[in-house]
């Protein structure tokens, strides 16, 4: 019988190709073993947290980031409140691959500045805050699109030892804080986007009330009646009442409607989500999806609602005005809501109210009308010492006298002051260019 085993482990050529076999086998298993290792040590040590581009934080963490990013490569160049070790690691893990983001800053007179930052790349980059490193890693996938913004979607991982995770929430809160702290004192204005809201512009520096001159005692009940819903959330709740209330301004143009809801808004810190019912493209279905998803604390405006709906307009067989789909039926639906128990204000403004339909108008979808007219000898009165000061109530006077019989528009008041900033006599003078 022949040994087989003999035959091998005497050839030469048989033996060192079992050897290289058997390194080759080793090595397969160290790797696989050395990259659990690592896996599992990552898993231990590291703890990540992804926030993803449709999420509403993800803009504010890469505010913050873009802050942060300049904080690190200052700290890292000059090296204060940082050790010899950390400095020096610093200035290695700088981020190497920048993006920029352009900021603006409005400033009070409402002019704008442009502002560039350096945000860390694609890619990853390492970073120093609160004594410990942190990993980003912004990462693109353009396979996918965030359907909403229509933008690739996209992720920036922040990864660090676990022993410091708290430092995550603490990221998100500076990062949040940061962010609101921007619109303090602001206004912002939304509008629909597809299905969801997006501000629009910058946020306007807020109106106060009182630029707003409205007829005796209308502003403060119009204020008073808001602030009292606002309050009162638990004693709809408790009676499961739907939680909304709607008003109407109306009246002729340029009596302030705009102009004071943007100052209602402003004074109780709320933003405005502006809905234009004709819109090319809103449907049913959208409006009733937008009026759900309405930004917290923001009162909703559906401004010129006659121009979208009148009585005939909507009693003729196609209801769907220009190119917005909507029906009538289809927003009476969307006020109504659907059983949600989220604060809803609604705003609505028209110059004809006789052309809305009252089933739009009917109490519960709007419980408060106001009309704003052309000024009265009150409002004349107070706009004109509010443009030249306390201290000229005489020539106020003289004015309302001179503009007695008239019917003029406060925006054409504004106007006529504005065309004679600091001559209150001239304003009186040429008073007849106003008729
Ligand atoms: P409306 O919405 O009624 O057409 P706006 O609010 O758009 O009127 O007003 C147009 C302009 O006129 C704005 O610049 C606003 O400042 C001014 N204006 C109108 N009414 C008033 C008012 N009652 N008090 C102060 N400014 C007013």
């Amino acid at each position: 019988m022949v040994d087989l085993s003999a035959i091998f482990s005497d050839n030469p050529y048989f033996s060192a190709g079992f050897g290289l076999l058997g390194v080759g086998a080793g090595l397969a298993v160290l790797r696989q073993g050395a990259r659990r290792g690592a896996d599992l040590l990552q898993r231990q040590l590291l703890v990540s947290m992804e926030v993803p581009s449709n999420d509403k934080s993800y803009q504010w963490v890469l505010g913050w980031l873009s802050r942060r990013g300049a904080a690190t490569i200052q700290a890292a160049e000059s090296g204060q409140g940082m050790s010899w070790m950390h400095r020096r690691i610093s200035r290695a893990v700088l981020p190497r691959h920048l993006a920029v983001q352009t900021s603006y800053k409005q400033h009070d007179n409402g002019s704008v500045s442009t502002n560039f930052t350096m945000v860390p790349g694609q890619g990853k980059h390492i970073f120093y805050y609160q004594g410990t490193f942190i990993q980003v890693e912004r990462q693109r996938n353009t396979k996918m699109i965030d359907i909403q913004s229509a933008a690739p979607f996209e992720t920036v991982t922040l990864t660090t030892l676990s022993r410091d995770r708290a430092v995550f929430s603490q990221i998100l809160a500076e990062a949040r804080t940061n962010a609101l702290s921007q619109n303090e004192g602001r206004t912002v204005l939304y509008t629909s986007f597809g299905p969801e809201w997006r501000p629009f512009g910058l946020p306007r520096k807020r109106r106060l009330l009182q630029s707003v001159i409205l007829d005796r005692n209308v502003s403060e009940s119009i204020v008073t009646d808001v602030q009292d819903f606002i309050a009162n959330g638990k004693w709809y709740d408790d009676r499961g009442i739907p939680y909304r209330r709607g008003y109407l301004l109306y009246g002729p143009p340029g009596s302030g409607k705009t102009s004071f809801i943007q100052a209602l808004a402003g004074s109780l810190g709320y933003n405005i989500c502006i809905l234009n019912l004709s819109e090319r493209g809103l449907t049913d279905d959208r409006l009733n999806h937008l009026l759900t998803v309405a930004p917290e604390r923001s009162l909703l405006l559906l401004e010129d609602v006659d121009a979208a709906f009148t009585r005939e307009r909507q009693q003729s067989e196609h209801a769907a005005y220009q190119q917005s789909m909507v029906t009538f039926s289809g927003l009476l639906n969307a006020l109504d809501g659907v059983a949600s128990s989220d604060e809803r204000i609604i705003f609505m403004t028209t110059n004809h109210i006789e052309r809305l339909d009252p089933a739009l108008i009917r109490p519960g979808r709007v419980d408060v009308k106001v009309y704003l007219g052309n000024a009265t000898p009150y409002q004349i009165r107070r706009m004109f010492t509010r443009f030249y000061g306390d201290e000229h109530a005489m020539l106020a006077d003289a004015f309302v006298q001179a503009l007695a019989g008239h019917s003029v528009s406060t925006a054409q008041l504004q106007g006529h002051f504005i065309a004679h900033k600091k001559a209150p006599q001239c304003a009186i003078d040429q008073v007849a260019d106003l008729f």
